[in-house]
């Protein structure tokens, strides 16, 4: 499974790759340096910029690379299609972090314009669901 080409949901949170199976969606399977993306400033602020629609009291987070504050990491962060955690932006900028085709590709549709605001509800949100994430975690 190539996760960058065959990403199949409108969540993305890639896990730490200590705490899941090798094959799980975690963070090295997002690394790649051949990536030649010119917008790529243009996609972080696009991340940088969307609404949070949800908090919650998890631990602040820290970059798994290189360790930096990424403020609060459990604050998710949405254009009302896609759903992201906050802090992502830095893995695309300083990580060579390549966002799955479909994602990217939703974002210049939009012309790399986040909307002001979204629906918060979560019926409304594409979260990831318990049995979603546990199946993933444990891909080995
Ligand atoms: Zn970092």
């Amino acid at each position: 499974m190539n996760w960058i080409i065959d990403w199949p949901y409108k969540w993305f949170a890639p896990f730490l790759p200590e705490r899941c199976g090798k094959s799980a969606p975690h963070w090295l399977a997002f690394v790649d340096k051949t990536w030649v993306y010119t917008d790529r400033v243009r996609l972080a602020e696009y991340l940088a910029a969307a609404p949070v629609v949800l908090i919650t009291d998890a631990e602040e987070g820290r970059c798994y690379f290189c360790g930096s504050d990424l403020g609060n990491a459990s604050c998710l962060r949405s254009d009302g299609i896609w759903l992201w955690e906050n802090g992502l932006d830095h893995y695309v900028l300083e990580h060579a972090i390549r966002l799955p085709d479909t994602f990217v590709a939703h974002i210049e549709e939009r012309e790399f314009r986040p909307p002001a605001e979204v629906h918060d509800d979560f019926e409304f949100l594409p979260m990831p669901t318990g049995a979603e994430v546990q199946g993933l975690l444990h891909l080995e």
